[in-house]
């Protein structure tokens, strides 16, 4: 059942966010909006941490992916668990300093850093530097010359592993653009390199798997193969690194389809084979870190939306058009992502017809979801995605020029505006 955890059902059979009526929030915020549940995002970061404390001999951190969402209380809230970020960009990086996160607990990310991004990351002190190719590292080592620095990095490696997810966000395998492969021998050419280049500390390895990962044998595999790298660095070069970043990945439930473990299973899995890899090869089990993303915020997060148009078309479809779309959430029109549609004025209600749910964009792909069961529905009725708490508000856009929607963190009881809702004047600001 998707309403559970902090959603429930009122006794005006309205839908509610910790409590709090979601009709409410919308008649005091405005549609489109995004709700987001600060309890669940706190929750999520915690239990993922108490799995590493207890599964990870020489401890470890959790990194919030900040692509999954990105916004200055988003890390002021990550940063008070006592967390850590990865970004993927200045602007992320940015963000993350604007907001107090310390920046040694800040990894970077990305395939093509600039010399300028690498600057900008050497100059602030950002933790990790996250090395993703040999350009890059010796961009690096440059640029950390220039500047008299050493910079701290991890090495991205691409460990060949295939999680069986969608292929559009599966990065593990050997065809990607990410990291140093294993299979080729490139991570050890590299890790050579690394250690003769007299401005680099290498510290660590990263890897990435896949995102969206039910099965635990992919990840449980990654971690043994990442650890046995780790072993075979220290054979051939008598380097032991001490940090494994294992990136992030853990599925979510979408829909009453999807059926996968807490990510703290997860981790705590992952966790002890780390420990065990480790012990079995007499090698000093690494600070392990993990990035998880849409785990931690998903299911914290939903979209409220108004219903326009309603269109039946006899024998085809019935199109139920919103104030909202592929701008606020692109993730059905990218990769005919499956969501979870409520009407938050009859969340208990039987559904009693089958629906295109429709953005508001001039583009026929403008579509949110399809085959929707839902209960009667007509204009002007409020309409709720859920789950949409990862990779909606960042992956956003102002295409058509539409402003995009504040998004309102619950906590207590109590609601506020974290995310300001664009306006016009926003959407011009750099016109000249
Ligand atoms: C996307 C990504 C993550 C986060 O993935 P989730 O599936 O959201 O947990 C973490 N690390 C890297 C390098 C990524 O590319």
């Amino acid at each position: 059942m998707m309403i559970s955890g902090h959603l429930g059902v009122n006794f005006a059979g309205h839908l509610t966010v910790s409590g709090v009526d979601t009709v409410d929030i919308a008649k005091e915020y405005g549609t489109p909006l995004y709700v987001m549940d600060e309890q669940t995002i706190r929750e999520n970061l915690r239990s993922l941490k108490e799995a590493i404390d207890r599964s990870c001999k020489n401890g470890g951190r959790v990194a919030f992916a900040s692509k999954a969402c990105s916004f200055k209380e988003m890390y002021r809230i990550v940063a008070s668990e006592g967390c850590g970020t990865d970004v993927v960009s200045c602007g992320e990086m940015y963000t993350a300093m604007q907001a107090g996160m310390p920046l040694d607990r800040v990894y970077f990310h990305g395939n093509n850093k600039t010399d300028a991004d690498l600057r900008y990351a050497l100059e602030n002190g950002v933790g990790r530097i996250v090395v993703d190719n040999f350009d890059e590292l010796r961009a690096l080592e440059a640029v950390a010359a220039e500047l008299g620095k050493t910079a701290a990095i991890l090495m991205r490696v691409t460990p060949g592993i295939d999680a069986h997810t969608h292929s559009f966000i599966r990065t593990g395998q050997i065809d990607s653009k990410f990291g140093f492969t294993l299979e080729t021998g490139e991570v050890y050419e590299a890790v050579e390199t690394a250690l003769s280049l007299p401005h680099i500390d290498l510290k660590g390895l990263h890897c990435h798997v896949a995102s969206q990962i039910f099965d635990e044998e992919p990840m449980i595999h990654a971690a043994e193969v990442m650890v046995g790298v780790m072993v075979e660095i220290k054979n051939r070069f008598g380097r032991a690194l001490s940090e494994l970043n294992l990136g992030g990945g853990f599925g979510i439930a979408y829909t009453d389809e999807d059926h996968p473990k807490p990510a703290h299973e997860y981790m705590e899995l992952v966790g002890n084979a780390v420990t065990k890899t480790a012990e079995n090869n007499d090698f000093p089990t690494p600070f392990v870190i993990v990035e998880p993303g849409r785990s931690i915020v998903a299911a914290a997060g939903l979209t409220l939306y108004t219903v326009g148009g309603v269109k039946r078309i006899p024998n085809v479809r019935t199109y139920v058009s919103v104030d909202g779309g592929m701008t606020d959430n692109p993730r059905y029109a990218l990769y005919q992502a499956a969501y979870t549609a409520v009407l938050p004025e009859k969340a208990a209600a039987e559904p009693t017809e089958t629906v295109t749910i429709s953005g508001h964009c001039c583009e026929s792909g403008d579509l949110l979801q399809e085959n929707v069961p839902l209960p009667a529905v007509k204009r002007g009725d409020l309409l709720a995605f859920l789950t949409t708490g990862a990779y909606n508000y960042s992956m956003s856009s102002n295409y058509n020029r539409y402003p995009k929607p504040a998004v309102v963190m619950v906590n207590d009881g109590e609601t506020r505006v974290v995310v300001r809702r664009e306006t016009f004047e926003d959407v011009a600001r750099n016109d000249i």
